[in-house]
């Protein structure tokens, strides 16, 4: 029953996820890693039953709380950059949970993820969803990742699925020498664009690449 669930039928089936992936290779997305790992994540189970149908679409759907799940173009796009020229990573921050697709597919990449989402509730679905898939190597926390999450620094890659204004100070001082963040930041009027930056010994390298669309960074957790 439940092997049956995870693998979806129809709109959740292993073809529709297939089909996705070849999207994301029209779209430009070569890492086979990434790719591998998205045809083969049930994207499905990290959405209300209502919404299922539509998990292998190429857009951002609500996941409740006004906030919404990032569409696979974005995920791959974002998980590509933070591993271009690495073998693997260590350890890996990321701020912005959600229902906590992004965290399982970093979670089946990387060593281990460290996860901050500010809204309880969501925090508790996605610890749910990736139950699920048995995996084991994710760390949650309910808090405002403005603050990274200090205990467990330095971080070879910090990955956020929110724009702030300007980058949190904090984030960039939990990246190891070496170490990559990918986050979207924007302007006051929302405009966003896609930063890699690279920490290069006490300074910080700064690529500007496509521009996207997140919901806001917000301050607090509720
Ligand atoms: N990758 C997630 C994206 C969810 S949307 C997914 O695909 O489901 C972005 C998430 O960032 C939201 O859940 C929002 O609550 C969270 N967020 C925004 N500002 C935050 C902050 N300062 N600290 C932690 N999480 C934050």
């Amino acid at each position: 029953m439940m092997q049956r669930y995870l693998q979806g039928i129809g709109m959740t089936s292993q073809r529709t996820r297939d089909r996705m992936v070849k999207r994301l290779i029209e779209q430009g997305i070569s890492d086979t890693r990434v790719l591998e790992v998205m045809r083969t994540t049930p994207r499905h189970i990290f959405m209300d039953e209502a919404l299922a149908s539509r998990a292998y679409e190429d857009t951002a759907l609500p996941i409740g709380y006004n906030q919404t799940i990032s569409q696979p173009y974005t995920v791959a796009k974002m998980t590509e950059l933070l591993l271009e020229n690495k073998e693997s990573l260590t350890k890996v921050l990321e701020i912005g949970t959600g229902c906590g697709y992004q965290t399982a597919i970093l979670a089946q990449l990387v060593d281990e993820v460290f996860s901050v989402e500010r809204i309880f509730p969501l925090q508790k679905k996605a610890i749910a969803h990736t139950a699920l898939l048995k995996l084991k190597n994710i760390h949650y926390t309910h808090n405002d990742g403005g603050w990274g999450w200090a205990d467990f620094a330095p971080y070879d890659g910090i990955l956020v699925a929110a724009s702030p204004s300007e980058i949190p100070e904090a984030l960039l001082q939990q990246l190891t020498v070496g170490g990559v963040m990918v986050i979207p930041v924007g302007d006051s009027e929302g405009n966003q664009a896609l930063q890699r930056i690279t920490r290069v010994e006490n300074t910080f390298q700064i690529e500007e690449l496509e521009s996207v669309s997140f919901v806001p960074f917000l301050a607090g957790k509720e």
